[in-house]
């Protein structure tokens, strides 16, 4: 018995100090790949589009964060592809990597015009797939994710990770909005869907639900947040 293949590919690159998981995924129809959240090493991760036969199509972007963001304007002037995305609250982020740069020693960081900004409810076409887009501020307002509902695969940025959520302790930070977008935005998802986090190892929305000290079920019933989460920008 072959199993359906999937209508998805993804590979991904960690990028710069900060080990940032940029996100390569691709329509394995047509080919056709989007590099989400290009933070830096936009040569090699272009080397391995080229390697794998796919056609840079596009780049999404998860949020303002420069270790997310600061390679979109070299890796569109490389390619001459849109950059779309985040929801347009994060042009504070975005007005700000240059001077994030020079504090995380990523001089070469730079900010970026979005050719098309996002709102919760919106779809982008990858080839022949689509995406859903969900707007989830908290860690920046201007957050958003990327969901392939028949892949049941996700791009969660710095919302959610393996066993912790993003930060929230940033000028135009929310905790309790964060909170809320995990539960109301991602939750709905399924607790099948495969996710990618901005950092570390992938998960599943279901094994966050049942372990993730932050949002698991029995964590948000039993009490508020009284932690902040350490973790990557
Ligand atoms: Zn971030």
């Amino acid at each position: 018995m072959s199993q359906p293949a999937s209508p998805i590919g993804v590979f991904v690159t960690p990028v710069t100090p900060l080990q940032q998981n940029c996100t390569t995924v691709w329509c394995t129809a047509t080919n056709k790949a989007a590099v989400i959240d290009p933070g830096g090493s936009v040569d090699a991760v272009l080397g391995e589009v080229a390697r794998r036969g796919l056609t840079l199509d596009q780049i999404w972007i998860t949020h303002g964060h420069l270790d997310h963001a600061g390679g979109a304007a070299e890796m569109q002037e490389k390619t001459g592809v849109q950059i779309t995305g985040p929801q347009k609250a994060d042009q504070f982020w975005i007005d700000r990597i240059v001077e994030s740069g020079r504090m995380y020693g990523l001089p070469d960081a730079r900010p970026f015009t979005p050719d098309r900004w996002l709102e919760d409810g919106d779809r982008v076409s990858l080839g022949e797939t689509t995406w859903e887009v969900r707007h989830c501020p908290g860690h920046t307002p201007g957050h958003v994710i990327f969901f392939n509902r028949a892949a049941r695969f996700a791009q969660v940025g710095d919302v959610l990770f393996k066993g912790s959520v993003g930060r929230t302790d940033f000028p135009m930070s929310d905790p309790p909005a964060l909170i809320r977008a995990v539960v109301e935005k991602l939750w709905p998802l399924g607790e099948d869907v495969t996710f990618v986090p901005g950092h570390g190892p992938i998960s599943t929305f279901g094994e966050e639900r049942r372990t993730n000290p932050f949002v698991s079920d029995a964590a948000l019933r039993s009490a508020p947040i009284q932690r902040e989460p350490v973790g990557p920008a």
